[in-house]
């Protein structure tokens, strides 16, 4: 039989090597009910209802292999607490918005965002493969960013035209959750643009499911057209895998510089010893701490906020204790300011 749509002759079997297809199946294997999450370890569901409605809002999404390395029976599991919908997101707080950075009024085209001297950001999709309760980008209006075929061709010609831009940073949504295929395309039309010196990707998904830097990638990116960064966003400690440190290894072997910024989030990383041993298990893992960011105060995250007195108190007490490599920059960002903002 031939499914609907197809017609043989014409319908191409794409060939993807193993290594691509493990990790999609993995971003396709999730949990997105939360009362199954709460079952999986064992917790209790009495804060289920409200938890449901939160989900009706921005939906649960969580990777099984992400959520195996929770600890069962712990509800303060810091990895549970980045991605079960809570009660506390329904709470109305004052000050905080749909769109709090103001992006909307940096964008020249649809799907570049340009606030910045030098770089902007291409959203390449709105795709992400888990969902961060405290994410500012939870009600971004993707829609209307997306990269269709059009769009792209847009911000591409933008890009061609716009000879002061020397970094192009893939944004999303999760850059990662493309395919090989279609983030290969992307690189190579972007290759073409002469005055492009860097290429950076800030990604979550590697962190979430190891196996996602692929041998392609890793040649992609270590690409001598261009000195690549690739900004890893893990919070804590508990994210890291073996795996993952056997990826950083093969991308630092072509000269790819390999960051990791994190969002100070209450509950979750907002201690001394949480972004010790956070900022210690990076470099096992061959990545230096790049940022880490007070919350933007996004509708539905209120309850991860950390006061500003707790942060800096919490970054000097950090410096007290780690050699400067292993100290990330405090920052916040600041609608309007023409970089993050040291606190
Ligand atoms: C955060 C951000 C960047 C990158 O800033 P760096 O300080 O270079 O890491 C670039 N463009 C936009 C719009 C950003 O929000
Ligand atoms: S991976 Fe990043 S963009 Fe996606 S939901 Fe999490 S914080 Fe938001």
């Amino acid at each position: 039989m031939t499914p609907p749509g197809q017609h043989q002759g014409s319908a191409r079997i794409p060939v993807q090597d193993a290594a691509d297809t493990d990790w999609q199946q993995a971003q396709a294997d999730v949990i997105t009910d939360p009362g199954e999450l709460l079952g999986l370890l064992g917790l209790d569901t009495a804060d289920l209802p409200a938890a449901l409605r939160a989900a009706a809002d921005f939906p649960l999404r969580v990777p099984r292999a992400y959520a195996a390395r929770m600890q069962p029976g712990d509800a303060q599991d810091p990895l549970l607490r980045q991605v079960l919908t809570s009660p506390e997101e329904l709470a109305p707080t004052p000050g905080y918005d749909t769109d709090p950075l103001a992006e909307a009024a940096h964008t020249p085209v649809p799907g570049i965002l340009h606030k910045y001297h030098g770089r902007v950001l291409l959203v390449v999709t709105g795709a992400c493969a888990v969902h961060c309760r405290y994410c500012f980008r939870r009600h971004f209006p993707y829609q209307s960013h997306l990269p269709t075929a059009a769009r792209l061709d847009e911000a591409l010609s933008w890009l061609n035209e716009h000879t002061e831009i020397e970094e192009v940073i893939l944004s999303g949504g999760d850059p990662f959750s493309l395919s090989d295929r279609r983030l290969l395309d992307l690189l190579a039309r972007l290759a073409t643009i002469p005055h492009l010196r860097r290429l950076r990707i800030h990604s979550r998904l590697p962190v979430v499911i190891p196996g996602r830097i692929t041998p392609a990638l890793v040649a992609a990116l270590g690409d001598a057209r261009w000195q690549s960064v690739l900004v890893l966003h893990a919070n804590h400690a508990h994210e890291l895998t073996p795996g993952l440190a056997a990826e950083v290894r093969a991308l630092q072997q072509l000269g790819v510089t390999v960051l990791n910024q994190a969002v100070l989030l209450r509950g979750v990383n907002d201690t001394l010893p949480a972004q010790e041993a956070l900022s210690l298990a990076l470099f096992q893992h061959g990545i230096l701490p790049y940022y880490l960011h007070q919350l933007d105060r996004v509708a539905g995250a209120a309850h991860f906020s950390v006061s500003d007195d707790q942060a800096r108190a919490l970054h000097r007490a950090l410096r007290h204790r780690l050699p400067g490599y292993l100290v990330p920059r405090l920052v916040r960002e600041v609608a309007g300011d023409l970089s993050k903002t040291p606190l």
